[in-house]
């Protein structure tokens, strides 16, 4: 590993034609080459969008909120490189454009650049630089992989484009390579590939003085060489720097759909890195021994609000995936509206045709008397069941009100007179008005309950796992449900983390949400257990 981030090496991942075509992937794919030649990767989201970070956003726009080990609320992208590379990010490698003003005018009225006019080149720029500087020098690794977001010629990438040409010339050509992702159309009258679009986009990014050193072509269907050839001729790089990425059933084959055309070689030789065979065995043996193994399907309703974009939920759509495949079996999602369940008594039979349900985080009132009504639903129907965060302090709402015979519990979220305010904010929180960064926020050592089952899954009584709340189960109030079948089976300090449900199935809730940290390899426990108990309740054990 280098020691310091003088010392690293950068590959840039940038976006052209439209958005949306997996810059992402191609960032973890790119990743993985270097991976499997031994080599230390992390990872650099740029963002030029003016918002600090992705936690004031919203997740139907914008996709889920990622929540790093240290606190950050990142975009959705953060979640593939730690699921993918195995990873962990930090929120400072996130750089907004948000941020970079912000320091640039912070600096201002400190005095940092007396006398002089601020502009955005050069103090712009090189905030940006130092940034990217900085992060590689704290957490050195052999490559540094930057992905600007968003699309060549968008306005708000001009900085972040300059900031990448001054890099390529001032670091030697072997430390920086730039890697042009670009659409290359199919149209179905024309029966043929077209290159325009690529050769556009290469032009425009020429007029940024930047010269990709390899191409990316995605298409819905396959390119031939013949259209690759073309590419690399007009663009003006080596025919064995353009590659094709067609639609693939899983993007876990894409690592090694761009290695067999040459791309992992490739990256090596551009950055002057020693050439070795690369080792897919553990990415080999998971695609083989277990997605390719799958028999049978669990069908998991997650009633929520948020149904209208997948990526709101994916860090639970994922991890729910990864427990499909440890267990052997392939795993369906059905999204329910709970406010569909609100308006109408007799939808909730939707949930008959699962076989389990999981009650995803949120924030607000709409659609929550929904999801409490799916919650008695599992609950009395013996149907598995996972709740995370607003779900699992739904569940106790839930059993407060059925249970414990408390009808008017509630959260104080979502109904501040409440008599039984079982879910409240935490005193330290009531001060707080700022919405952005101040929840509690990244990962906290959480202790179970030895002999409970969330123990079991875990096989640990010591655990860290992220956060992204403010409200809590009420410390006060926590010793009336003692002698009844909810155990609160995990705290950090006075407060409770976790709960689970005797006599039933599978009934357990996490305040924290497990499915940030889990990974195709690794997958988490909970959601594991979800998984686990479905599959046993529809195909015996
Ligand atoms: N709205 C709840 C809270 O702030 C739950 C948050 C969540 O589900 N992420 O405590």
């Amino acid at each position: 590993m280098p020691e310091s981030g003088k010392n690293s090496k950068y590959v840039f991942i940038l976006g052209s034609v439209l958005s949306g075509l997996g810059k992402g992937i191609v960032t973890v794919s790119i990743g993985k080459n270097l991976e499997a030649r031994g080599l230390s990767v992390q990872v650099i989201k740029i963002d030029p969008y003016l918002n600090l970070d992705a936690g004031t956003m919203n997740p139907t726009e914008h996709g889920e909120c990622f929540v790093t080990e240290d606190g950050g609320e990142l975009d959705v992208d953060f979640g593939h490189y730690e699921r993918f590379l195995g990873i962990q990010v930090s929120k400072h490698q996130n750089i907004t454009t948000g941020q970079v003003y912000n320091s640039v005018i912070q600096k201002e009225r400190r005095g940092d650049y007396l006398g002089q006019t601020v502009q955005v080149v050069p103090h712009v720029i090189d905030e940006i630089l130092r940034r990217i500087e900085d992060r590689a020098e704290n957490n050195p690794a052999d490559v540094y992989l930057i992905e600007v977001g968003g699309t060549i010629g968008d306005i708000e990438s001009f900085p972040f484009l300059e900031a990448l040409r001054q890099m390529q010339r001032n670091h030697p050509a072997v430390d920086v390579c730039t890697v042009l992702l670009t659409y290359v159309p199919f149209p179905k009258h024309l029966q043929e590939h077209k290159t325009k679009p690529a050769q556009h986009s290469v032009r425009e990014l020429r007029a940024s003085g930047i010269f990709p050193n390899m191409i990316v072509c995605r298409s819905d269907v396959p390119v031939p060489q013949k259209a690759l050839s073309k590419i690399a001729n007009f663009c003006d790089v080596p025919e064995e720097a353009v590659y094709d990425l067609p639609d693939l059933e899983n993007v876990l084959y894409a690592p090694r759909k761009l290695d067999s055309q040459g791309l992992g070689d490739y990256v090596c030789q551009a950055l002057n890195l020693p050439e070795v065979e690369p080792d897919w065995s553990a990415l080999d043996k998971l695609l083989q021994e277990n997605l390719e193994k799958l028999s049978g399907k669990v069908v998991i309703g997650v009633p929520g609000k948020y149904t209208t974009l997948l990526d709101s939920y994916i860090s639970v759509n994922e991890a729910l995936k990864h427990a499909g495949w440890s267990q052997g079996v392939e795993v369906e999602l059905i999204h329910i509206d709970t406010e569909t369940i609100e308006r109408d008594e007799d939808s909730i039979h939707q949930l008959d045709h699962v076989d389990g349900i999981l009650v995803p985080g949120g924030f607000g009132d709409r659609g929550t008397e929904g999801k409490i009504r799916s919650i008695r639903y599992a609950r009395e129907k013996g149907i598995p069941f996972l709740g995370i965060c607003l779900g699992f302090q739904l569940a106790i709402v839930e059993y407060a009100r059925s249970v414990l015979g408390k009808p008017d519990a509630h959260s104080t979220e979502i109904n501040q007179s409440t008599s039984y305010p079982i879910i409240d904010i935490l005193p330290e929180q009531k001060q707080i008005t700022d919405k952005g960064g101040t929840m509690r926020l990244g990962a906290y050592d959480v202790t179970l309950l030895p002999g409970t089952i969330i123990a079991e899954l875990y096989g640990t009584l010591e655990i860290k796992e992220r956060h992204r709340h403010r409200y809590e189960v009420n410390p006060d109030l926590i010793s009336d449900f003692s002698s009844s079948g909810l155990t609160f089976t995990g705290f950090w300090n006075e407060l409770a983390e976790s709960m689970e449900v005797k006599g039933h199935p599978f009934f357990m809730g996490t305040q924290f949400h497990p499915e940030f940290k889990s990974t195709p390899w690794k997958p988490s426990p909970p959601y594991v257990g979800l998984i686990a108990a479905c599959k046993a309740r529809k195909y015996g054990n």
